[in-house]
C-alpha cells in the first residue's frame, strides 16, 4: 500500500488527508494527523472520499477521452487530443479574428488548482487579450474580496483558525458552519469546551445547526444584516463601547459612519430586522466585550466574526461585508490573537483563484485591472505588450453577454453553470446560442456536458499535482496518489496544450517569444506565480514545493528569507491602503432586490446540505451520503400551511418570475413564517421534468435571481420571491 498527503477538494477548510492506494486504485482515506487545519479529523463527505473516487470510473460516469458533438444535440464521438486541441483553437481563432477577442470567455473554477488558474488567467489575458475569465467562485467570495479590499485595503483574511481558541466571543453572521465547513465547527465546539465562558451568537433567517448551538441568536429577516450591524455600531456609540484610540490611531472615515448610524437607533434596526431589541442591544455589547473592557488575566476581551454566503450570496453582498468589518475597526477587534473579520470561503481553491487574478477584473497577484501600473507590471511578467485595460465580464454578465450573442466562444472548465448559476433559463440560452462551447471536465454526468461541442476529459482529486489555499490563506500540496486514467490530462496542461495551438494562429501575441507557456510541470507554473508576487501583501517568494514538502502547509505571506508563513495580519495597526489606514465605510441600508409581494409571497433561500457537494458530480454516486437527506425538498413553516391548503408531502409547485419546479413539501422550523428553503444541489429531471419546450428543469436556480451586488458582481443567490401552490399532478 501507497500512502500520499494531499488535500479534500471539497471545501475551504483545506483539510490535510493521507490517500491510500494500491498502486492504480485509491483504497481508502484518513485524515492527515499532521495539517494544522483538521490535525487528522475529516467530515462525511471528506472521510469518503475514496468511495466517491474510484464510484464514477466504476460507474462509467467519467470522461475518459475528448468527444466531439457534430451538431447539437447528437451523440458526443470519440476524437484524438491533437484534432481536439486543432479543433478548438481554429474555432477560437476564427472567432476571435472576426468579432475580436472579447467575443470568447473563459468560465473556470475554485475546483481548479492554483496552477490550473495561472494557466488560464494568462491564456485569457496575456495571449488573447480579453479580460473575460471568471470563475464560479464569483457565486461565493467575490463580495468578501471586495468587502476586504474596500475597507482594509487588500483581499486578505487577517485570521488563523487557531484565533478560534482564543476569542472571548465569536459572531457568525450568514454561516451554517455546522453543515458547509464541518471541521471548522468541530474546532469551535473543542474551543467553547475548553473555555466554557466563549460566547456565541449567530445571526441567520434560518434556525440552523449551527444557531442552535448559540448563546445568542439573532433570527434576521433576510437581506437585513447592514441594518443589524448599523443598529449594533449606534449601540456601541451611545454605550461608549468603541475603541477612540484605535480609531483615531489606524483608521479614516469614521466621521461620516457616525452620521450614517446616528438614525438606527436599537429600536429602528430591531424593527427592520425583525428581532427583539434586547437581544439587538445584546449582541452589541458581547461584540464589544462591555463587560470585558479592562485587561482580565491581562488581556482585553477578543471578538471574532466568521461569515459565508449569507453575507456574500447578496446584491448587497460587498456593503454586507464592509458593515461588519465596520464593528471589528470602530472596537479594534482586528490584529489581535483571537479577533477579526474571518470570511470562510466556499470552494477548496477559491483563494488560490484570487492570489492569480483569476476573476475578470483582477490581475496577478492581488493587483488591480484598473490600475496601469499594475497591468503593466503584469504585461512584463507575462512578456506581452498589454493586458486589455477594458474589465472583462463577471459570471452572471459572460453567460448574459453569450445569450445575446456578444460572446460567441465559451470554455468551461471544472464548472457547471447550467445548474449552478442563477435564472438557468438565461444560461441554458446562452449555452445553446454560443458557436462553439468546450467543456472541460472529470464528469459526464453534469448539466453543461449536454450544452458542448468538445468535450475534454480532465483528471480530479487523487491524480492532480498542484496547490491550493484554504480560507486562513494556508498553501497545501495537492499530490496525485494514481496515474490519469484514460486519455484524461491535468487542467493545467490542457490549457497549456490549447494556448500553445493558439499561439501558433496568433502570433502577433508573442512578442518574437517561441511560446508564453513553457511548462513542463505544475511546479514550473509555480514559480513563475510565485514570482508574480514579489513584494505584494501575499508575497510568497520564500515557499517553494520543496519547502511546502519539508516544513508542511504554510500560510502567506511568507517572503523570500522567511521561516515560516504568518498567521495573523495587521498586528502593526498598519493596513495597504494609500494612507496606511483602515477604511471605515459609510453605506445606507438597501434592503433585498426582490421583495415578496401578493403574487409572490415567500422569500426563498438557497444553501447547502450537511453530506452533499455543489450538483452532486461527487458525492451522488454514493448511497451513504443520502442517509442525511434522501431527497430534494422545499421546507416551509407549519404556519403557512393550513390557509394555504398545504401539507406535509404534498407536492407543490415552487414559481418565481423567472419559472417553476416542483418538488416535495417538508415542514421545518429552522424556516421562519413567510419563507422557505431549497438545497441547491439537485438538478435535472429529479426536480420536475421537462417545460413546455422539453427542456430540463435544471433545479432551484430555475428560481433564482440573477440581480447581483454592483461592487462585488455577486449574485442573491440568497433571496428571491416565490408562490407556492399545490401541484397539478397529471
Ligand atoms: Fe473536506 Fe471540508 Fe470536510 Fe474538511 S471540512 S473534510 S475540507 S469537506
Amino acid at each position: 500500500m501507497t500512502e500520499t498527503r494531499s488535500t479534500c477538494p471539497y471545501c475551504g477548510v483545506g483539510c490535510g488527508v493521507i490517500i491510500e492506494s494500491d498502486g492504480t486504485q485509491i483504497t481508502g482515506v484518513r485524515g492527515d494527523p499532521d495539517h494544522p487545519a483538521n490535525f487528522g479529523r475529516l467530515c462525511t463527505k471528506g472521510s469518503t472520499l475514496h468511495l466517491s473516487a474510484a464510484a464514477p470510473v466504476t460507474r462509467a460516469t467519467r470522461l475518459l477521452q475528448p468527444l466531439q458533438r457534430l451538431s447539437r444535440g447528437s451523440t458526443p464521438q470519440p476524437v484524438g487530443w491533437e484534432a481536439a486541441h486543432t479543433l478548438a483553437a481554429d474555432r477560437f481563432a476564427r472567432i476571435i479574428r472576426e468579432h475580436g477577442p472579447d467575443a470568447v470567455g473563459f468560465y473556470l473554477s475554485g475546483q481548479l488548482l492554483t496552477e490550473d488558474y495561472y494557466v488560464f488567467n494568462k491564456l485569457a489575458k496575456g495571449l488573447i487579450g480579453t479580460n473575460n475569465v471568471d470563475t464560479n467562485s464569483r457565486l461565493c467570495m467575490s463580495s468578501a474580496v471586495a468587502g476586504y479590499k474596500r475597507t482594509l485595503g487588500a483581499d486578505a483574511p487577517p485570521c488563523s483558525y487557531e484565533d478560534f481558541a482564543l476569542a472571548d466571543t465569536v459572531f457568525i453572521s450568514g454561516s451554517n458552519t455546522a453543515w458547509a465547513h464541518p471541521i471548522l465547527f468541530r474546532r469551535l465546539e473543542d474551543a467553547r469546551r475548553a473555555r466554557p465562558d466563549q460566547r456565541w451568537i449567530v445571526v441567520d433567517p434560518r434556525r440552523t445547526e449551527t444557531a442552535d448551538s448559540a448563546d445568542l441568536f439573532l433570527q434576521i429577516q433576510p437581506g437585513t444584516d447592514v441594518a443589524l450591524y448599523h443598529g449594533m455600531l449606534h449601540v456601541m456609540l451611545w454605550d461608549g463601547l468603541t475603541d477612540l484610540s484605535y480609531i483615531a490611531a489606524h483608521t479614516e472615515g469614521f466621521d461620516a459612519l457616525r452620521d450614517t448610524v446616528r438614525s438606527w437607533t436599537p429600536a429602528e434596526a430591531a424593527r427592520v430586522c425583525g428581532i427583539a431589541e434586547d437581544d439587538l442591544v445584546q449582541a452589541a455589547r458581547w461584540f464589544a466585550q462591555s463587560d470585558r473592557r479592562d485587561a482580565r488575566d491581562g488581556r482585553v476581551g477578543t471578538t471574532m466574526s466568521l461569515y459565508c454566503q449569507g453575507l456574500n450570496q447578496s446584491a448587497a453582498g460587498t456593503d454586507k461585508n464592509a458593515a461588519l468589518i465596520n464593528l471589528h475597526l470602530a472596537t479594534g477587534q482586528i490584529g489581535v490573537p483571537g479577533a477579526g473579520p474571518f470570511s470562510l470561503t466556499g470552494q477548496p481553491n477559491a483563494m488560490g483563484g484570487r492570489e492569480v487574478g483569476g476573476l475578470s477584473n483582477l490581475l496577478s497577484a492581488h493587483r488591480d485591472l484598473g490600475n496601469p501600473a499594475h497591468r503593466a507590471e503584469v504585461a512584463a511578467l507575462w512578456g506581452v505588450s498589454d493586458v486589455p485595460a477594458q474589465p472583462g465580464r463577471s459570471a452572471i454578465e459572460m453567460f448574459q453577454a453569450a445569450a445575446d450573442g456578444e460572446i460567441r466562444a465559451l470554455w468551461i472548465a471544472c464548472t457547471n453553470p447550467a445548474q449552478s448559476l442563477p435564472d438557468a433559463t438565461t444560461v441554458q440560452r446562452a449555452l445553446e446560442r454560443c458557436e462553439f462551447v468546450v467543456v472541460q471536465e472529470a464528469f459526464s454526468t453534469t448539466a453543461t456536458c449536454a450544452y458542448a461541442d468538445l468535450l475534454l476529459p480532465a483528471t480530479t482529486w487523487g491524480e492532480k499535482d498542484g496547490t491550493v489555499t484554504n480560507s486562513e490563506r494556508r498553501i497545501s500540496r495537492v499530490r496525485p496518489a494514481v496515474a490519469a486514467p484514460g486519455q484524461t490530462r491535468h487542467d493545467w496542461s490542457i490549457g497549456v496544450q490549447f494556448a500553445r495551438a493558439l499561439e501558433a494562429r496568433l502570433p502577433e501575441r508573442l512578442n518574437g517569444r517561441p511560446t508564453l507557456f513553457p511548462y513542463p510541470t505544475p511546479e514550473s507554473i509555480w514559480n513563475e506565480h510565485r514570482e508574480s508576487t514579489r513584494g505584494r501583501d501575499l508575497d510568497i517568494t520564500g515557499l517553494s514545493y520543496g519547502l511546502l514538502d519539508e516544513i508542511g502547509p504554510q500560510q502567506w505571506p511568507m517572503a523570500e528569507g522567511e521561516a515560516r508563513g504568518r498567521d495573523r495580519l495587521y498586528e502593526d495597526g498598519v493596513f495597504p491602503t494609500a494612507s496606511g489606514r483602515a477604511r471605515f465605510s459609510a453605506m445606507a441600508y438597501r434592503p433585498v432586490a426582490e421583495p415578496r409581494d401578493a403574487r409572490y409571497p415567500f422569500a426563498l433561500n438557497t444553501g447547502r446540505l450537511r453530506d452533499q457537494w455543489h450538483g452532486m458530480s461527487r458525492t451522488g454516486t454514493l448511497g451513504r451520503l443520502f442517509g442525511h437527506v434522501a431527497e430534494p425538498a422545499i421546507e416551509l413553516n407549519a404556519n403557512d400551511l393550513a390557509r394555504r391548503g398545504l401539507a406535509e408531502g404534498d407536492l407543490v409547485e415552487v414559481s418565481s418570475r423567472r419559472g417553476s419546479i416542483v418538488l416535495p413539501l417538508v415542514v421545518s422550523d429552522t424556516v421562519a413564517p413567510g419563507q422557505a428553503w431549497i438545497p441547491m444541489h439537485w438538478g435535472g429531471e429529479v426536480l420536475g421534468g421537462r417545460d413546455a419546450e422539453g427542456a430540463p428543469r435544471l433545479g432551484v436556480n430555475e428560481l433564482t435571481l440573477p440581480t447581483n451586488c454592483p461592487t462585488s458582481r455577486q449574485p442573491e443567490l440568497k433571496h428571491c420571491a416565490v408562490r407556492i401552490e399545490k401541484a397539478a399532478l397529471p
